[in-house]
């Protein structure tokens, strides 16, 4: 610990002390399913609250509308919960942004519910990694920030989403708004790895619905007058199947619709996920999406209809991204932590952060695994391990301005 001042070593050793273990607890208890609009709202009033420990303008901001396309095809209205915002110090010279999400990929009828200790320090419950623990460690790093003198020079705005396991579609343009002049941003997210290595440069991710319609015709007498959906949708998978390239994911992964046996089907839906390391391959992927929904349109005369987009940009590492990673890595260095970063395939608030020109850290939650899973683990040693590395880290991006 030999690089820091005094006043870095008190404001760490707050950070470590926060109380967390507790809370981790209570909050995994609380069912916050992006769907889960009940248990979201109780979440979300019991983020209100303990967020109210830091100073600022703290409010819950309406969902942005977002639409889907249903089995049927139809556009429909999804719902959302609220969104935490705080605002802190908008005047002040060094503007940084703060995002977690409170929603996780279990809903209620999930049979995931419950926390429960494998071994001692290693907690399983759901959101207890990703990310209900890692909001501690922002929390813990602010309130010891806070106590500093030098935390007069420091503004910053809090986002934390009840939609990012589903794509952050209702909450995009409030990270968006969140991030414009941020000279830099740090994102909750557990570790990519369980010793603590960070994710670095991410793909993008579009999901898009192909709604193919077709003519239906009666299976024996006429079918020569019927235009197949489901097989032109077939047709489109796997045409969108073989642009799979380096740079370039893609994975068709639904088709929806078809009809009675007698009847040619006259509708179907395809869902595809694609996935673009660079921001040029998100080019060639949207116009993938138009030319092989155009071809396939034309050669079995059908319609087909384009639903959807790249919610996620990609996130490639940029100079002054390399910038903030090798600051988080000094800090972790000064706190005997070794801190490295990889490539990973997720995605997450971080792409969108990034492609708004904020330099981010989007691992910076806690070290755990299995996320996702009814195995997600949380490592309860590293809530005051990373709430020092963050406090370290925003002490140093002050000293930096
Ligand atoms: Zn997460």
């Amino acid at each position: 610990m030999g690089g820091m001042s005094s006043t870095e070593r008190e404001i760490v050793e707050r950070a470590r002390a926060e109380p967390m273990r507790e809370q981790v607890l209570a909050w995994s208890a609380i069912n916050s399913g992006s769907r889960n609009l009940d248990g979201l709202a109780g979440m979300a009033a019991t983020l209100a609250d303990a967020f109210a420990a830091l100073p600022g303008e703290l409010s819950l901001e309406a969902p942005a509308p977002v639409e889907a396309v249903d089995a049927r095809g139809r556009t429909v209205q999804i719902e959302h919960g609220r969104h935490l915002h705080l605002k802190v110090r908008p005047e002040a010279p060094v503007q940084l942004l703060f995002t977690g999400h409170m929603d996780t990929v279990f809903g209620v009828e999930h049979p995931f519910q419950e926390t429960r200790w494998i071994e001692d320090g290693v907690l399983n419950g759901p959101g207890v990694a990703d990310m209900k623990g890692g909001l501690l460690v922002m929390l813990a790093a602010l309130k010891a920030v806070e106590t500093s003198g030098a935390a007069s020079a420091l503004g910053y705005e809090i986002v934390i989403n009840s939609d990012e396991e589903v794509g952050s579609l209702s909450s995009a343009p409030l990270l968006a708004r969140a991030a414009a002049g941020k000279r830099a941003a740090l994102t909750y997210e557990p570790a990519a790895l369980p010793d603590g290595t960070l994710a670095g440069a991410r793909p993008g991710s579009a999901n898009f619905a192909l709604v193919v319609r077709g003519r239906s015709a009666h299976a024996g007498r006429n079918p020569e007058d019927g235009r197949n959906a489901l097989l032109a949708a077939a047709a489109l998978a796997l045409r969108l199947n073989d642009a799979n390239a380096p740079g370039l994911k893609v994975n068709p992964s639904r088709i929806e619709g078809g009809s009675p046996s007698n009847v040619v089907p006259d509708l179907a839906i395809l869902r595809v996920n694609l996935r673009p390391s660079t921001p040029e391959d998100e080019d060639r992927a949207a116009r993938l999406v138009e030319s092989a929904a155009a071809a396939v349109a034309t050669e079995r005369e059908v319609q087909i209809s384009v639903h959807g987009g790249f919610g996620r940009p990609p996130k490639p590492l940029t100079p002054d991204a390399e910038k903030l990673f090798e600051l988080v890595k000094a800090a972790g260095a000064d706190l005997g932590q070794g801190i490295a970063w990889q490539p990973t395939g997720g995605v997450c608030d971080g792409n969108n952060i990034a492609a708004c020109g904020v330099p981010v850290v989007d691992t910076m939650g806690v070290r755990g695994g299995k996320i996702h899973s009814d195995e997600e683990y949380l490592i309860v040693d590293s809530l005051p391990e990373r709430a020092a590395l963050s406090a370290l880290t925003i002490m140093r991006l002050l000293e930096a301005a």
